[in-house]
């Protein structure tokens, strides 16, 4: 495995591939399409994008992609989940569906579309802890947000004050643990580079 230009799979089962592919590209890794098992083992980390959790979750099954990830997972290979992406990387789902699937990769209870009751959608400039340059643009879309994360979990963004969603202020938006960092909303649709850029040099770490 490179060091360098490190390999970084898209998870291309449903959801915005291209647009993580394409953050990816300008945050200098190779990018590839998984969508199989092969797929998988050769890459040196994984993005789950952005979509619909429990659709993604049963293409996980018939691909039968759902084991071999998690073990990936668990043996350390650096992940990156954004919104739906991160409602899979969940120990646990609130409001989800009964037969929905977790990989179990972020020692994290996720509710989905928490923000639903209140507003669909929405954008919001984040404190992102660790990131230089200032506030980070963040677009949510029938966003999960962290209900409860465990002592290994570091809390990277809440969501701000903000008049769009009152009663969300504070809730927890992006996390890392170890080699696994998600966030609610999607960085990939925004042109700011730098989450990509974090998970890059996780990967390059790794
Ligand atoms: N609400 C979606 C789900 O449950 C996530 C939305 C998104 O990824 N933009 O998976």
């Amino acid at each position: 495995m490179t060091t360098k230009q490190p390999l970084i799979g898209v998870l291309a089962l449903q959801g915005d591939v291209r647009e993580h592919a394409a953050m990816l590209e300008g945050a200098g890794a190779r990018v590839r399409p998984v969508r199989r098992v092969a797929e998988l083992a050769e890459v040196d980390g994984l993005v789950l994008p952005g979509g619909e959790s429990t659709t993604m979750s049963r293409l996980l099954e018939t691909f039968e992609l759902l084991d071999p990830l998690r073990e990936r997972i668990e043996a350390g290979m650096p992940a990156f989940g954004s919104c739906a992406g991160m409602i899979l990387l969940a120990r646990q789902v609130l409001d989800g569906r009964p037969d929905q699937r977790q990989l179990d990769g972020l020692d994290v209870v996720v509710r989905r579309n928490a923000f639903g009751r209140q507003v669909d959608s929405f954008e919001e400039e984040l404190d992102f802890a660790g990131l230089e340059g200032g506030p980070l643009p963040a677009v949510f879309i029938r966003a999960p947000w962290v209900e409860k994360a465990g002592d290994g979990v570091e809390i990277l963004a809440r969501v701000p004050d903000v008049t769009a969603a009152p009663d969300a202020a504070a809730r927890i938006v992006a996390v890392r643990q170890g080699p696994v960092l998600a966030t609610a909303f999607h960085p990939e649709l925004t042109g700011d580079e730098r989450v990509h850029r974090l998970f890059v040099g996780m990967v390059r770490d790794a």
